[in-house]
Parts: C-alpha cells; structure tokens; sequence
C-alpha cells in the first residue's frame, strides 16, 4: 500500500513536470490576419517566431505542444480545446501586431500598393478577467512583458487609444499588459493564457527587425525567462518570482 502510493506520487511528480507549454500560432492560412507593410501575412510572422520559442523552451528541456501551426485552425474554440487536452500547463497565444484601418498610409513597395503606419511600434500582451486563472495569466503576461522592456523594447499602447470606441483598459501598464476579457482563445482556456503582440508589422522599420532571427530570439528569450519568473517552468524553483 505504501509502495504503491509513493509510485503513484512519483508518477504524479513526473507527470507534472511534463506538462507541456501550449504555443498557439494566431491566425490561420485562410484568414492570415494582417498584412504587413511589406505585404507578408500576420499568420507567416506568427509561424516563424512560434518555432523559434518552441525552440528556445525545448533546449531548456521543456515540452511543448504546438497549435495551429500548420494553418488549418480555423475554430478559435479548438485552440484552448487542444491545449486542454494536451494538458498544458499554460496557453501563450502568438501575434503579431498592426493599427486600425484610418491610420494606414498607401505606399508601393517592389511594385506592389501597400500600406504601413509608422508612427506605431512596440510589443503589448493581453489577458482575460474571464479566463478562470487570470491572477496567474497576469503573472506571466507582467514577467514577460518585464523582460521584452528589459531587452530594449518599446511598448506599443495605442490599444490604449479611446478614438474608435473600443479601448481595452491596462493590467499592467508598466510591463505592456492589456485586458481583452472577451479573446475567445484566451476566455475559453481552463489554464493561465496570455496573447503577445510581438510587435507591429505595419511599421516598416519595425517589420524588417521583426524579421530578422536576433528579434525572434530575444521574444523567445524574454518568453522564457518570464515564464520562469511565473512558476510556469521547472527553473521558477531555482529563480523563484524574482521580478528584478
Ligand atoms: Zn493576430
């Protein structure tokens, strides 16, 4: 009796430290989401740097489970469902970001009529107040956000701007956070989520660094070390809720 529930405690230990962290990648083929100022789909951006912070948590040893990343997610429903069933330990939702319609400029680029707005820059994360974990989703969001501000990047709060009616109110306005209460991958997931605006792709300064690997490396690393700082990997034992 004994022996079987130290096995099953350990087994339970072990399961544990092998829930995986869900990288959802936002859009989907059909739908790819924005455009950039350089005419590459949101859902292209969103590919790549989901691999690359797939990557970057892997060498750390960590499992990931991967949705949507072959396109064909179309039910916004079905991500949090996925997660759900993948047991993951936490949702982070990849986007990347772009400004309402009237701020768009038209420029032609190899040809092609585009458009861009400048005057927008920076990463913001978001977070539900009816995702059942929002204490802990803001926890991460605000470590994360903590670490893309301590790698030198601006914050993009034009979310922020009451003008079109629609203004999404801070969390965490030091660290980048909004709350967007009704963001179906966000409400639906039964674990702490959080969506990342990577930064703006309409920005035609900032898309090309958007592009580059050293920017997807340090979205990763910040990915990684704040979901330490949060408890959601095995190093938050080691380095705690250090918040520096
Ligand atoms: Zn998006």
């Amino acid at each position: 009796m004994k022996r079987l529930m130290v096995v099953a405690l350990a087994w339970a230990g072990l399961a544990g430290a092998q829930m995986p962290i869900a990288v959802d990648v936002g859009h989907f083929l059909d739908k790819p989401g924005a455009l950039s100022a350089h005419g590459i789909t949101e859902f292209e951006y969103n590919h790549d740097l989901a691999a690359v912070i797939a990557t970057r948590l892997q060498n750390e040893g960590l499992p990931v489970h991967l949705i949507g990343h072959r396109g064909d997610m179309a039910d916004l429903k079905a991500r949090s469902a996925e997660a759900a069933e993948a047991g993951a330990r936490v949702l982070l939702s990849v986007h990347h970001d772009s400004v309402k319609e009237h701020h768009l400029q038209p420029w032609t680029w190899n040809g092609r009529a585009l458009r861009h707005a400048d005057g927008f820059a920076g990463f913001s994360l978001f977070v539900s107040r009816r995702n059942p974990l929002v204490a802990q989703s803001l926890a991460c969001a605000s470590a994360i956000g903590a670490e893309l501000r301590r790698a030198g990047l601006p914050i993009a709060t034009h979310h922020d701007l009451s003008s079109d009616g629609i203004r999404r109110p801070w969390a965490d306005e030091a660290n980048g956070v909004y709350y967007y209460d009704n963001l179906i991958v966000l409400r639906t997931a039964a674990m702490p989520a959080l969506l990342l605006e990577a930064g703006v792709i309409v920005n035609r300064q900032e898309e090309r660094e958007l592009a580059t690997p050293a920017r997807r490396a340090l979205t990763a690393e910040a990915v990684a070390k704040g979901l330490a700082a949060c408890g959601m990997t095995n190093q938050s034992e080691a380095e705690g809720s250090e918040l520096r």
